[in-house]
């Protein structure tokens, strides 16, 4: 694609162009026959038109206007690529899904990522697995146990809901511009929603926030007000431990503890 374009730091536009780490994300996405596969900002294609070459059909989301013709030029006499020209925040995976899980991946732009990761988990049932490169911190906090610093509310409510696989390191010599940090490829496949066991998500997802809001306190007091003794009985979670502490199991004891 053109190199004409000024790479947009309010987009997080951090280009891919080290060829052994584009063709690790195809590697690792490896969509078989039949499956569809949506990519997150195909940016000027650097892991759209090797997947494209690879499975012959692909649908991406791009929310710059000025990458939506280049894209379409790119895939001419390539293979059937659909463009959808939107902010990712706003689009409905399921709906996209239509009853066939659907494999998601994509360079994140890093200054969405969380919320990003946040918006896949509501339509998790719609999606098969998802392998996203992210900051390295933040696949750091995704895959963290209980005991360690970045263990969190990013780590519990990924955990809950997906196996989470980092699978390699990306210097920042790989992108242009270079971002200031390294980043990581991680692997999430969405758990048997009737196996995880939450009973009501946003409740879930409230025990969690509120639990890390202040991670440095108990959870006595953190969860004043969110639990109380009867729920921490029924749970077998001792009210003086601490978030940091807790396995992702306890929290979801915790939530579906009845009041
Ligand atoms: N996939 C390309 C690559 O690896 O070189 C580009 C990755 S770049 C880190 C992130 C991409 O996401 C950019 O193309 C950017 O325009 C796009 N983007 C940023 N915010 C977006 C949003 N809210 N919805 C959809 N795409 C977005």
């Amino acid at each position: 694609m053109s190199t004409s374009h000024q790479p947009k730091k309010s987009l997080g536009q951090n280009f891919l162009h080290e060829r052994v780490y584009i063709e690790r994300i195809v590697q690792a996405v490896g969509p078989q026959p039949g499956e569809r596969v949506v990519e997150i900002g195909p940016g000027q294609g650097a892991i759209t038109l090797p997947l494209l070459r690879h499975h012959g059909a692909l649908t991406v989301i791009e929310f710059d206007r000025d990458l939506i013709a280049p894209l379409t030029a790119m895939a001419d006499g390539v293979g059937e690529l659909t463009i959808v020209h939107r902010d990712v925040l706003q689009v409905d995976f399921t709906a996209l899904a239509a009853g066939t899980p659907i494999k998601l991946c994509g360079n994140l732009p890093y200054n969405i990522s969380s919320p990003i990761l946040f918006h896949a988990l509501d339509h998790a049932a719609a999606i098969r697995d998802m392998v996203f490169m992210l900051q390295k911190e933040v696949v750091d906090r995704m895959g963290a146990g209980p005991g360690t610093k970045v263990y969190g509310r990013l780590s519990v409510m990924l955990q809950a809901y997906c196996q989470v696989q980092p699978l390699f390191v990306v210097p920042p010599g790989a992108f242009r511009p270079a971002p200031k940090v390294d980043s990581a490829v991680v692997r999430l496949v969405p758990r048997d929603p009737a196996g995880v066991g939450i009973e009501d998500r946003a409740r879930f997802a409230e025990v969690v926030r509120a639990a890390f809001g202040q991670r440095r306190k108990t959870l006595r007091n953190a969860l004043a007000g969110v639990c109380g003794p009867a729920q921490f009985e029924a749970a077998g979670v001792a009210p003086d431990a601490r978030a940091e502490q807790l396995e992702v199991a306890a929290f979801i004891r915790l939530a579906n503890a009845p009041a």
